[in-house]
């Protein structure tokens, strides 16, 4: 191993546009004099978000901005104005923000068991899930950014009547909306593929759905003249979940950008899974699905906990960071979380139980990976690690 390999290596590396390649966005902002409240780079933002989506949908899709993810998908639980407490179907294997978007917006919960080999919430899973607990809606998750089927999600809700919306906070560039009947929502998370250090979008089909959405991100004041309440009147109770014009700045300075890190980000995911399958074979197992557009993790199962546990001593006394995501699984957090209902999950537990996060960003180099692929060599055939 060369000594710069020993260096300590970080889990994420978030890479965001410098400052120079902001500059002009800044300039429009002096400019305008607008920093918030739906000002001209936001607006130009959602269109250009709107093109990037429009080609992957039939029927049109708008892109209504929001502060976060998170509170995306609050606004867009309510905009479904589902009777306070109604249930809500979430996959177990998903980040935290997935189960507090539910809460917050008054619903309960229903972790659901996840599909053995792509890992999310499929309908059929949903189907069973609804039958048993009478949910009136569900939130499918695009896992580790793989991608949800929005027109088998679509044919679902209308089947069944249950409402549907995505998060898709990791997904963007592999989640397509090509339903035109449910909001999808991303992050623009410095770590996720779009980077604003902070922000989201939620896009959609029903034109009325994100005008809800929007009216609700700016505290749910009514903005339309040619609606039956006056210019500045409470329609509903929102909150202030509104993107910033200096987030839409580099939002639109990420977006520049995009096209060429999910290109390197394609490459070094490519390198690094070829480098641990030829190294560690059969040992390894894959979520099912795409090549993702853009990844951001690099997250694989090792055969069970105890290697697992194997792999986390060795790599963090190298420096190596690991990260065990989406655990614990969404009902084994603290008791004050809840309402909860809880169905049987065998196969996100067997999932998570080997389940590993690995260090991944666009600086990390083929003798790093190579470097990782041995510790993880080791681990899951059980050698010492002496030999480095
Ligand atoms: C990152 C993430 C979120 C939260 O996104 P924010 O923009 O940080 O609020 C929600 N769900 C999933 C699956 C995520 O990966």
């Amino acid at each position: 191993m060369s000594a710069q390999s020993r260096h300590p290596i970080p889990l994420l590396t978030p890479q965001l546009p410098e400052r120079a390649l902001l500059q002009p966005y800044l300039d429009r902002i002096d400019a305008s004099r607008h920093y918030s409240n739906f000002g001209p780079l936001n607006q130009a933002l959602e269109e250009r978000l709107t093109a990037f989506f429009a080609p992957h949908s039939a029927a049109g899709v708008q892109v209504v901005t929001t502060s976060s993810a998170t509170t995306g998908l609050e606004l867009a639980l309510a905009s479904l104005e589902l009777p306070p407490g109604s249930r809500v179907l979430v996959p177990a294997l998903t980040f935290v923000a997935t189960l507090t978007a539910v809460l917050r917006a008054g619903l309960v919960p229903v972790v659901c068991d996840i599909d053995p080999e792509n890992w999310l919430l499929t309908p059929e899973i949903a189907e069973a899930a609804i039958t048993s607990t009478g949910a009136l809606a569900a939130l499918p998750v695009a896992a580790f950014g793989q991608p949800v089927d929005t027109l088998a999600w679509s044919q679902f809700q209308q089947r069944h009547g249950v409402k549907v919306v995505v998060d898709a906070a990791g997904a963007f560039g592999s989640q397509w909306v090509a339903a035109s009947d449910i909001a999808v929502v991303f992050s623009m998370h410095a770590t996720k593929t779009l980077a604003a250090g902070e922000g989201g979008l939620v896009v959609g089909g029903d034109s009325a759905q994100l005008a809800s959405i929007r009216q609700m991100s700016n505290f749910g004041i009514n903005l339309d003249p040619a609606a039956q309440l006056p210019v500045g009147m409470l329609t509903r109770v929102g909150s202030n979940a509104k993107l910033s014009e200096y987030h839409a700045a580099v939002a639109h300075a990420s977006l520049d950008g995009w096209q060429a890190q999910a290109a390197q980000r394609r490459e070094i995911y490519a390198d690094y899974r070829q480098t641990l399958q030829s190294r560690c074979g059969d040992k390894l197992q894959w979520q099912a699905g795409e090549t993702l557009a853009a990844p951001t993790l690099f997250c694989v199962r090792l055969p069970d906990a105890e290697r697992r546990e194997r792999l986390e001593q060795q790599a963090g006394s190298l420096g190596v960071s690991t990260r065990r995501w989406y655990q614990p699984l969404l009902h084994q957090h603290g008791a004050a979380v809840q309402p909860l209902v809880v169905l049987a999950t065998p196969n996100a537990e067997k999932v998570a139980a080997g389940l590993i996060g690995l260090p991944f960003s666009c600086f990390i180099n083929h003798t790093q990976i190579k470097y990782i692929a041995d510790i993880v060599y080791s681990a899951v055939t059980n050698i010492s690690n002496t030999h480095y």
